[in-house]
C-alpha cells in the first residue's frame, strides 16, 4: 500500500492516477486546504493533515504502508518570501512530524517532492545535481532543509528517501480529467489561461529588466505527467534497494515569461492582455535543469518534452473546466 499525502492536490493526484493505472493501492492523506475531493481516481481517502499524528498513527496502524509519496507542501515563491513562518512550519516541521510517525511503524521508504528553489540563483545551467544549492527565498530553504533530513534520517534510521526536484510543473492529465485548480491561483500559465477565458482582466509579467534575451525570467516547464512517471521509477528504485537519491527534474529548455504567454496565445487562439510589472521577490533570473541523472540511472524519459504540447494539455483542463473542481464556490 502506497499513501499520497496531498493526494487531491495538483501533483498528488496525478501521481495517484498513475500508480492507479499501474495497479498500486493507494491511499491518500490530504486536509483538503489545496486539495479536491474529485482528484483522487476512487482512491480510499483520509481528510486530515500531515501534523496530525493521530490521523497518520490511524493510517498506518488501519494499514500496510509500505512507502510514502509525500506532496503535502506550500508551493508559492512569493508568498514564502511574506511569511516564511507559514512555510518552515508547513513543510519542514510537518514533514518531521510525519517521518516521526514513519519510523514509529518501521516504513522505510519516502519520494520527496523538492524543487528547483533549493538551488538559488543559478551559477551555471543547465542546472545538474552537482549544482551548489543556495536558495533565494524560504520555500526552496524549506524544501532544502528536508534533503537534510533525509541524509540523516537514512544514516541513522534506515529510511531511505529519493527527492524529485521538480522545476516548473505544468501541463494536465491529457484525458481531462484532472488539472491545475489552485485557489488562489499564483503560477504562470494557469494564470495566462485564466486571462485567455476571460476571467481575468489582465495579467502581470513580474519585472522585464532580468539579464535574459526579453529581460523576462526563463523557466524549465516539465509536464505533470512525467513527473508522475518519475515518481514511479523512484519507487521502484527504492524497492530495489536504491540509496537515498536526489534528482533534478527539468526539459533543459527554458522559456521566458514573454514566450509563455505567446505560446497561450497561439494554442488558444486569443490575444493575451498583459502589463509589465515590478519583480518579484525571490524570483532567479533563470532555471533550467536536466534529468540526465534521472534518466541514465532511473530508466527515465520524458512524454511532453515540448512545452506546446504541455500548454495544450493545461488548456484542454481549463476549457473543459474552467472553474476547475467547482467545489470552492
Ligand atoms: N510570473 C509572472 N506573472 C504571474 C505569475 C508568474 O510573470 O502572474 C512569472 C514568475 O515571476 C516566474 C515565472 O512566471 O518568473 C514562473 O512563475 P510560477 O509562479 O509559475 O513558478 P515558479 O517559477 O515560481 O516556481
Amino acid at each position: 500500500m502506497i499513501l499520497v499525502t496531498g493526494g487531491l492536490g495538483y501533483i498528488g493526484s496525478h501521481c495517484v492516477k498513475q500508480l492507479k493505472k499501474q495497479g498500486e493501492e493507494v491511499i491518500i492523506l490530504d486536509n483538503l486546504e489545496f486539495g479536491h475531493l474529485g482528484a483522487g481516481s476512487g482512491a480510499k481517502t483520509y481528510i486530515g493533515d500531515i501534523r496530525d499524528t493521530d490521523i497518520t498513527r490511524k493510517i498506518f496502524k488501519e494499514n500496510d504502508i509500505e512507502a510514502v509519496l509525500h506532496f503535502a507542501a506550500y508551493t508559492s515563491v512569493g508568498e514564502s518570501v511574506q511569511n516564511p513562518q507559514r512555510y518552515y512550519k508547513q513543510n519542514v516541521a510537518k514533514t518531521i512530524a510525519l517521518m516521526e510517525v514513519m519510523n514509529e511503524f518501521d516504513c522505510k521508504m519516502m519520494i520527496f517532492s523538492s524543487t528547483a528553489a533549493t538551488f538559488g540563483e543559478p551559477k551555471f545551467v543547465p542546472i545538474d545535481e552537482s549544482h551548489p544549492q543556495n536558495p533565494k527565498n524560504p520555500y526552496g530553504a524549506s524544501k532544502l532543509m528536508v534533503e537534510r533530513i533525509m541524509k540523516d534520517y537514512e544514516s541513522a534510521y534506515g529510511l531511505k528517501s529519493i527527492a524529485l526536484r521538480y522545476f516548473n510543473a505544468s501541463g494536465a492529465d491529457p484525458e481531462g480529467d484532472i488539472g491545475e485548480d489552485h485557489t488562489p491561483e499564483t503560477h504562470l500559465i494557469p494564470i495566462i489561461i485564466q486571462q485567455a477565458l476571460g476571467q481575468r482582466d489582465k495579467i502581470t509579467v513580474f519585472g522585464d529588466d532580468y539579464d535574459t534575451p526579453d529581460g523576462t525570467c526563463i523557466r524549465d516547464y516539465i509536464h505533470v505527467n512525467d513527473l508522475a512517471k518519475a515518481h514511479l521509477l523512484a519507487l521502484k528504485a527504492l524497492r530495489n534497494g536504491h540509496a537515498t537519491d536526489f534528482y533534478n527534474m527539468g526539459n533543459q529548455t527554458g522559456f521566458s515569461v514573454l514566450e509563455i504567454i505567446k505560446a497561450v496565445e497561439e494554442i488558444a487562439g486569443v490575444k493575451i492582455n498583459y502589463e509589465i510589472g515590478p519583480r518579484r521577490a525571490g524570483d532567479p533570473a533563470k532555471l533550467i535543469a536536466t534529468s540526465d541523472k534521472i534518466e541514465k540511472e532511473l530508466g527515465y524519459k520524458a512524454d511532453f518534452p515540448k512545452v506546446t504540447d504541455t500548454i495544450a494539455t493545461a488548456w484542454n483542463w481549463h476549457k473543459k473546466h474552467p472553474h476547475g473542481y467547482e467545489d470552492k464556490y
